[in-house]
């Protein structure tokens, strides 16, 4: 009874989210075309480049929300495939390589365990939660730095671990993980993280947060194998 109005809550704000979002998105866009309109004035010569910076920004902006929500908005299937998480975090780190190497970021990706790893789930929602943890992780070493995924095995379940060598966080800043629109950052959403949980609640997963402000964070998630 509890559970399920927790549940029937969390919808509700899911629900709202996407309502938000894509006001947002058209928000984003409503003023890079103003922006893009300016540029287009045929005197203009010494705001140009403020203009186009605008327009430009507006675009990212309006591109990051569809990214991090597309996936999850799309109608649930409740597909349940087998998947093999190592083939999954793989095929996530090859589609998030040019983002990590435009940030200075290298990859070290090693698997404890010398044999595929099956869980059951939806293969477009697990590397949506994959990528939203992948990007946060690259954000937080604004200089570059190291990301590291590993698989462990451990009798019946998989520990997938996302470490970074970024700026952490604090106790404080832990504790605000999940909530919407937590953002610390300039063009955040603060819902890739609503996305993530909300994704790994229905797979059955537990997801848990470490972290080292100036050191870096630990991100470990936990899957039941199949
Ligand atoms: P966004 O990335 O749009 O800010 P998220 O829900 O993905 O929204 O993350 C919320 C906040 O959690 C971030 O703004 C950041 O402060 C913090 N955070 C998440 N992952 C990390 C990480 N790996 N290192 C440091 N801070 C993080
Ligand atoms: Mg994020």
């Amino acid at each position: 009874q509890r559970e399920q109005l927790l549940e029937l809550e969390r919808n509700r704000m899911l629900v709202e989210s996407t309502a938000t979002i894509s006001h947002e998105i058209r928000n984003s866009l409503t003023t890079t075309r103003g922006f893009l309109q300016l540029l287009a004035q045929p005197e203009l010569t010494f705001e140009k480049k403020k203009y186009a910076e605008h327009a430009i920004s507006g675009v990212e902006q309006a591109a990051s929300l569809l990214e991090e929500f597309l996936t999850y908005a799309k109608p649930s299937t409740s597909l349940r495939e087998q998947l093999d998480i190592r083939e999954e975090l793989e095929s996530t780190v090859r589609f998030m390589m040019p983002y990590a190497n435009d940030a200075n970021v290298s990859i070290d990706i090693s698997h404890e365990y010398d044999a595929p790893l099956y869980i059951l789930g939806e293969s477009q929602k697990l590397r949506q939660c994959l990528i939203n943890l992948i990007k946060n992780a690259i954000e937080s070493m604004p200089t570059g730095g190291t990301l590291s995924l590993r698989t462990l095995k451990y009798a019946n379940t998989v520990q997938i671990s996302i470490m970074d060598t970024g700026i952490g966080m604090s106790n404080k800043q832990l504790k605000s993980l999940g909530k919407p629109f937590y953002t610390t950052k300039e063009n955040g959403t603060g819902l890739g993280l609503v996305i993530v949980m909300s994704i790994i609640r229905k797979m059955n997963g537990k997801i848990s947060f470490s972290s080292s402000l100036n050191h870096g964070t630990n991100c470990s998630i936990l899957f039941q194998l199949k």
